[in-house]
C-alpha cells in the first residue's frame, strides 16, 4: 500500500524519508511542498532529485481525497464536496469574511449526537475522519484559492482561519482532530488563535483539551440554558448536563485565558423568547464568554427561524444583560452552502448527479 503523505507531521515525515535512505533535509523540502505550497503532484516538486521523485511516485500518494463538486454563493461562500478514498462524501466551506478567509471543516462522516435541527445529525453517523482527511480539506480548498477561485470576491489569497463547524462532533474524534490541528498550526502555519473547535458539549473531552499544551479556541453549542429544552435540542445533554457544562466552560476560560463562544441557534418557539434570553444571561454570568446567535438555516426538519424583529429583540436583551453578543451572518444560504445544511444523502446524490 502506498504511504499517504498528507496527515503526517514533521517527525513522521522525517522518519519515513529516512527509511527510504534519503537525507533528513529532504523531509523539510517535502513538507514544504505539501503544506506550504499545496502542490498535488510529485512532478511539481522541482527541487527534489528525479530519482527521489520517482521513489515518491512508486511508494507514496499525496492524498486520495478529491474535490467532487463545488457550489459557490453570490457572496463568495463556497461549499466543497469531498470524495474520500472509500466513497464517503463530506462537506467543507470557505467563507470570505472581512480580513479573513475562513475554512469550515468536517471532523466526521455524519454525526451521532442527533440534534434534531441539524442536517448532519438527522442523517446519522458513518465514521470518523483521519487527521489526513481533516488537514486535506484545508489543502484542497487552499489549492483552489491558489488557482484564483475567490479572486473576484477578495484580495486575500490565504485561508487564515479554521473552524470545526462542518459535519461531525470534533470531540468525539479527539485524537485525529488534535493531530490535525497540530499539523495545521505547526506545518501549515495557521495561528492557534485562529483555530476554533465547536462542540455540542462532550465534557470529559473538554477537560482533556484543557490539559493540552496549546490553548484552543472553544465554541460550545448551547442553544438553550433551560435543561429540558437543551435535552431535546442537543440529546447528549441528558448525559453531560447543563450545570456541569457551564462549570467546565468557566474553568476552560479561566485556565486558558480564552473567551468561550456560546453558539445559539434560534429556533422559533423553542428558545427565542425574552424569558429564554433572561435565563441565558443568568446562566452565563461570571463566564468569560460571548454569545454567537445563528438564525436557523432551513433543513428538512420541523423547525423555523424566528422573524427578524424577534431576533433583534433577543439580541438586544442579551446585550443589555451585559453579555457580548453577535449575530452570525448566514453565509451562502442561497445555494445551500451554509453550515449545517447538507445531509449525507444530499451530498451523495448531488455528487452522483454531477459526476453523471
Ligand atoms: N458538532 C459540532 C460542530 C458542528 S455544527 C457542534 O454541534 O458544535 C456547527 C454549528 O452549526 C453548531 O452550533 C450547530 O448547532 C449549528 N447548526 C447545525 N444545524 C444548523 C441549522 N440547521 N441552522 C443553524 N445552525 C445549525
Ligand atoms: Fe452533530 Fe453538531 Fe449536528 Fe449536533 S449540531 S448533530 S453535534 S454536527
Amino acid at each position: 500500500m502506498k504511504q499517504t503523505l498528507i496527515g503526517m507531521n514533521a517527525a513522521e515525515i522525517q522518519a519515513w524519508v529516512t527509511t527510504l535512505g534519503e537525507q533528513p533535509f529532504r523531509a523539510k523540502q517535502l513538507s514544504k511542498w505539501l503544506y506550504e505550497k499545496h502542490v498535488r503532484n510529485f512532478e511539481a516538486m522541482t527541487d527534489l532529485s528525479k530519482a527521489f521523485r520517482a521513489t515518491l511516485e512508486a511508494q507514496a500518494e499525496i492524498s486520495p481525497s478529491k474535490v467532487g463538486h463545488t457550489v459557490m454563493s453570490s457572496d463568495g461562500t463556497t461549499k466543497f464536496l469531498i470524495a474520500l478514498h472509500d466513497g464517503q462524501v463530506i462537506e467543507c466551506v470557505t467563507i470570505v469574511q472581512g480580513n479573513h478567509l475562513t475554512a469550515c471543516v468536517s471532523s466526521q462522516v455524519g454525526c451521532n449526537v442527533g440534534c434534531p435541527f441539524c442536517a448532519t445529525g438527522l442523517s446519522g453517523f458513518r465514521r470518523n475522519l483521519s487527521a489526513s482527511e481533516i488537514v486535506d480539506q484545508y489543502l484542497l480548498m487552499q489549492h483552489q484559492v491558489d488557482q484564483g477561485l475567490l479572486s473576484e470576491f477578495t484580495d486575500h489569497t490565504r485561508i487564515s482561519r479554521i473552524v470545526f463547524m462542518g459535519m461531525g462532533e470534533p470531540l468525539l474524534n479527539y485524537r485525529e482532530v488534535v493531530k490535525a490541528i497540530g499539523i495545521l498550526n505547526k506545518e501549515i502555519g495557521i495561528g492557534i488563535r485562529n483555530i476554533t473547535i465547536s462542540t455540542s458539549g462532550v465534557i470529559p473531552q473538554i477537560r482533556k483539551l484543557m490539559e493540552e499544551p496549546l490553548d484552543y479556541n472553544l465554541a460550545i453549542s448551547l442553544h438553550s440554558a433551560r435543561a429540558h429544552v437543551r435535552d431535546e435540542l442537543v440529546p447528549l445533554n441528558r448525559k453531560h448536563t447543563l450545570p456541569e457544562l457551564l462549570a467546565v466552560a468557566k474553568e476552560y476560560a479561566e485556565k486558558t485565558g480564552r473567551r468561550i463562544t456560546f453558539e445559539y441557534t434560534l429556533l422559533q418557539g423553542h428558545n427565542t423568547s425574552l424569558a429564554d434570553a433572561d435565563v441565558l444571561i443568568k446562566a452565563l454570568k461570571g463566564i468569560h464568554c460571548h454569545v454567537n446567535l445563528i438564525a436557523y438555516n432551513p433543513v428538512d426538519s420541523q423547525y423555523q427561524a424566528p422573524p427578524r424583529a424577534e431576533i433583534r429583540a433577543f439580541q438586544e436583551r442579551i446585550r443589555s444583560g451585559g453579555i457580548p453578543v453577535t449575530l452570525r451572518h448566514n453565509h451562502g444560504q442561497d445555494d445551500m452552502a451554509a453550515c449545517g445544511q447538507l445531509s449525507l444523502t444530499n451530498a451523495e446524490t448531488l455528487l452522483r448527479t454531477v459526476e453523471g
